[in-house]
């Protein structure tokens, strides 16, 4: 697929259809014995909020994840080593960017996560993965040139989709899924700056380069770990993918995710945009923009909660298993 153009991450993972005919395999030889037998081959518990926090906390370990830095390359080894694990297919889209501030290209890479490639009715999952290089919100302008961590901010679809990944693999469903982490994002250092070159880059490569197969829907996951969450509808998805938004809310309503409000708080620009107007993909922003530490020194794993990101995962799932 020329979409996926890439390296990939490791080649020893089982593939989808083997995967498939071991769960086959799993459920015949239960099929003449007893019930708590067949529930056995099942998976026993839901998204783990725990493990969850456990993925934040080592994605935050390994510093600020800016764009083209080695923490965001150890990043991309950690995340890809947890998908090929889980049975994935994992790639890498390759571009190089100018650095916004001193010219040199900076090698941006989405990582593509495919479950199921051989399925050609689509959906994805995504995030953005890289970090903002400075804590620009903060009061004092001292203080700008800190280090930002991005716990929530960058941090927390990664691991909410990592925690997510392990329900994919037994997850009864009707579509093929791909996880995308989008690169550079938010690869500024002074204000106004170019957002979303990653999300950009994949939208273009997917409407000039068309795969085999379509998106029929999309999500991304921003803002996914807060303490106290509330999201809302976000305005951009509701005009731009008002079905997929309201099934999202649906799926919240049904999981008995009481955070999920249907309703418009917040307009924000975001990776979404790319994906609904470039490619074509309706996709909707599942964003908490009531965030206090956005962009500030303390967007870190203290303020986040792996409850929270447990939660939007069995939302995820849910919708996953709806469609
Ligand atoms: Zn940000």
């Amino acid at each position: 697929m020329s979409l996926l153009a890439g390296h990939r991450l490791d080649g020893t993972s089982l593939n989808a259809t083997s995967r498939r005919d071991w769960l086959r395999a799993v459920c015949a030889a239960a099929a003449g014995s007893s019930i708590s037998q067949l529930h056995a081959a099942e998976p026993a518990t839901g998204p783990d909020a725990q493990r969850a926090f456990g993925y934040l906390e080592a994605i935050c370990k390994l510093g600020p994840r800016i764009s083209g830095t080695e923490p965001m390359a150890l990043q991309q080894q950690l995340v890809g080593k947890h998908f090929t694990a889980l049975g994935a297919r994992v790639s890498l889209q390759e571009f190089d960017t100018p650095h916004p501030v001193h010219g040199t290209p900076v090698r941006i890479r989405n990582m593509i996560v495919e479950w199921h490639p051989e399925t050609t009715t689509r959906v994805l999952l995504s995030c953005h993965y890289d970090t903002r290089p400075r804590p620009d919100e903060e009061l004092l302008p001292s203080q700008r040139n800190g280090v930002f961590i991005g716990a929530n901010d960058g941090g927390s679809g990664v691991a909410t989709l990592m925690e997510i990944g392990h329900a994919i693999p037994t997850l009864p469903m009707s579509v093929g899924v791909d996880f995308i982490f989008f690169d550079a994002e938010e690869l500024i250092y002074q204000k106004p700056g170019k957002f979303f070159i990653g999300s950009e880059y994949f939208a273009r490569q997917y409407r000039d380069q068309p795969p085999a197969y379509r998106y029929q829907a999309g999500v991304l996951l921003d803002m996914v770990a807060d303490l106290r969450p509330q999201f809302y509808f976000e305005g951009n998805s509701l005009r731009l993918a008002p079905d997929v938004t309201r099934s999202v809310w649906a799926a919240a309503k049904a999981e008995g995710v009481k955070e999920f409000f249907p309703k418009v708080k917040h307009t924000v620009i975001d990776d979404h945009l790319a994906l609904n107007q470039v490619a074509r993909i309706p996709t909707c922003d599942v964003i908490d923009f009531d965030y206090p530490h956005w962009h500030k020194r303390n967007d870190l794993p203290a303020a986040c909660s792996g409850e929270t990101m447990a939660k939007v995962a069995r939302v995820m799932l849910r919708w996953l298993r709806n469609l």
